[in-house]
């Protein structure tokens, strides 16, 4: 018998291997998802393709997960630990798949397959999870309210972009909406009505204001959904969203509570009536950083590739905001970011959109899915991994 360590290397091995023997098929489903772009909540397709996949690789499938139509958790293995792996597969309104999703989604394929492949060698459970509306539909959210995550130990995902980033946290984000109530006057007797759109135009103003007091990385920002109604009257109804942003959850109550007193400020100045609401509920949560698995997925994408790296824990503090933010409340998480283009290109443009389904795009396909299944072949053969991985989480929790 041999020892854990050359079983590991062993079984590492196996892992790499199968994923190299299945590329065509990993790389020709991402290009499938990434031809057909199906935007929250309505990856039917995608989800469909990914279930059936995971069925035909022995994985026991659970499809709708929740209530959520195009959610499933696909269960291989036996015993503790319990490892989730994440497939996000949404894509975004007009732009396609400008996120990548269709990487996230292939490359946890690819890992849940070559973990099933080592049949009764597999030491503890592998969890697939089909994660739907990443963009806007706090999906994961809402599967953790729900108890879909009960019972696992760690998760992980990858995500493309245009650097690779293993310790970068996300910021917390939440959406509010505003609306002024004025008085409708005939446009040449303004002094008869109470004009909602100069309310709201001094809130907009003030609120932006706070950009000087914010720290570095954040950003508050903002549209009118409704500038008035007709321009001959005096508006009586105004309308505006913003998306908060904060490191943690006191930040961004800051932010809220700085947006409510800009409202104020404009309801003094002008006499209208205003109405905030922001469902805290259904905030993005930031992410907690688990240094202990980002080293241990490094390393193993540095196995997959030699002279790959990444800047050190609290270099790159916080990038975007994702919905694994949720799952990295509840267990010990990591969603490291993988380079598919040039450093400066733009996310969520046509340009991300081109590069997803491209050669570096298809190379982080592979690369992903062996890092993975080898940073779960890790959790399930050196205890002392997870439990050190949880004392960190419960020390930044
Ligand atoms: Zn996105
Ligand atoms: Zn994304």
């Amino acid at each position: 018998m041999d020892s854990t360590h050359d079983t590991l290397a062993r079984l590492k091995a196996s892992v790499a291997a199968t994923v190299d023997a299945a590329a065509p098929e990993l790389v020709d489903l991402s290009l499938q998802i990434h031809g057909r772009p199906e935007l929250l909540f309505q990856e039917f397709t995608a989800a469909q393709l990914l279930a059936t996949r995971l069925q035909q690789a022995g994985f026991q499938v659970e499809r709708p997960l929740c209530g959520l139509e195009t959610a499933f958790r696909a269960t291989r293995g036996s015993g503790s630990p319990c490892v989730a792996i994440m497939a996000e597969y949404d894509a975004i309104p007009e732009i396609g798949h400008g996120c990548g999703h269709n990487i996230i989604a292939s490359a946890a394929l690819g890992a849940g397959q070559a973990l099933a492949a080592l049949g009764a060698e597999l030491p503890g459970t592998v969890v697939v999870f089909g994660t739907p509306a990443e963009e806007g539909g706090n999906g994961k959210q809402l599967l953790a309210e729900r108890g879909a995550f009960a019972g696992i130990d760690a998760a992980m995902m990858i995500h493309p972009l245009d650097g690779d980033f293993v310790f970068a946290g996300t910021l917390a984000v939440a959406l509010a909406e505003v609306e002024f109530f004025g008085r409708t006057a005939h446009g040449t007797m303004p002094e008869r009505g109470i004009n909602a759109l100069d309310a709201l135009l001094i809130a907009f103003q003030s609120f932006q204001a706070t950009k000087a007091v914010l720290p570095t990385g954040r950003f508050n920002a903002g549209i009118i959904t409704n500038g008035g109604g007709w321009v001959a009257n005096v508006p009586d109804h105004t309308a505006a969203q913003f998306l908060l942003t904060g490191r943690t959850d006191d930040e961004l109550r800051q932010s809220l509570g700085r947006l409510e007193g800009a409202c104020q400020a404009g309801s003094t100045a002008t006499g209208a009536r205003h109405a905030l609401r922001c469902d805290w509920e259904k905030r993005y949560r930031a992410m907690v950083v688990n240094t202990v698995l980002g080293h241990a997925f490094a390393g193993n994408m540095r196995a997959v590739r030699p002279g790959w790296d990444t800047p050190a824990p609290g270099v790159i503090p916080s990038i975007g905001a994702t919905d694994m933010g949720s799952v990295s409340q509840l267990v010990p998480s990591i969603h490291p970011w993988l380079a598919i283009a040039p450093r400066g290109t733009t996310w969520h443009t046509p340009e991300s959109a081109a590069a997803a389904a491209a050669e570096p795009g298809q190379r982080t396909v592979l690369e992903g899915a062996k890092a993975m299944a080898m940073t779960a072949l890790d959790l399930m053969l050196r205890p002392e991994l997870l439990r050190e991985a949880r004392g960190e989480f419960a020390a930044r929790r």
